[in-house]
């Protein structure tokens, strides 16, 4: 399944939920950047394949999203080192960008810049003394260097997304982040049942892929 349909899909839950529940722009980027990190991140797994299947439009949308992103982590941290002004929701959407971005690229590179991200996330958890976040930090950091559809395709990866999600959800104070969370989660699962190869959802213990097709 290609990345952008999986973002694309992200992009509708985070849009759903942001009408759903009371509105605020920030809010409204919470639930997107939460919905879309999501959709794509059980693919930060294995050797990209998503690069090749790129056409030039999207593949101008994630050079566009990922350079946004970076200008928006480094907002963020100015905003922190100059005025100690911190927004998680703004850092959350800033994040979802960047690594939004990340999903692009193939190779070694590309897992490094993941993983570097990852390691962020886990530093900054550890300093903040949020559980939720040295989570993320490992799932981000450990994924890249699994074997494509294998350990974060299957359920397990989802309860574990839905405790990031919990945590999150309580950090913000903010009703429905597990919620679309997971349903961002579960979507990728459900997209890449329906593609040939399928998909392990309960992987290591029932080893063959369950597929549609
Ligand atoms: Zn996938």
């Amino acid at each position: 399944m290609k990345g952008s349909t999986h973002l694309a899909i992200g992009i509708v839950i985070g849009a759903a939920a942001a009408a759903y529940y009371p509105f605020t722009p920030l809010n409204a980027a919470a639930y997107v950047g939460v919905a879309a990190v999501s959709a794509l991140s059980a693919d930060l797994d294995g050797p990209s394949i998503l690069s090749s299947k790129l056409g030039k439009l999207s593949k101008l949308l994630y050079t566009l999203v990922h350079g946004g992103g970076w200008l928006l982590v480094g907002a963020v941290a100015y905003l922190y080192a100059a005025d100690h002004y911190f927004n998680l929701k703004l850092a959350i959407f800033s994040i979802a960008a960047l690594l939004t971005g990340l999903f692009a690229g193939r190779g070694a590179i590309r897992n490094f810049l993941v993983t570097v991200v990852g390691g962020g996330l886990l530093y900054g958890g550890v300093l903040s003394n949020m559980a939720w976040l040295i989570g993320l930090g490992l799932f981000v950091g450990i994924a890249p260097w699994l074997k494509h559809r294998g350990m974060t395709h299957t359920v397990w990866a989802v309860i574990a997304w839905g405790a990031i999600g919990y945590g999150l959800e309580r950090e913000l104070q903010l009703e429905g982040i597990m919620r679309v969370a997971v349903i961002g989660y579960v979507s990728h699962l459900v997209a890449d049942t329906l593609t040939p190869s399928g998909v392990k959802w309960l992987y290591p213990i029932y080893k063959k892929s369950i597929k549609l097709l």
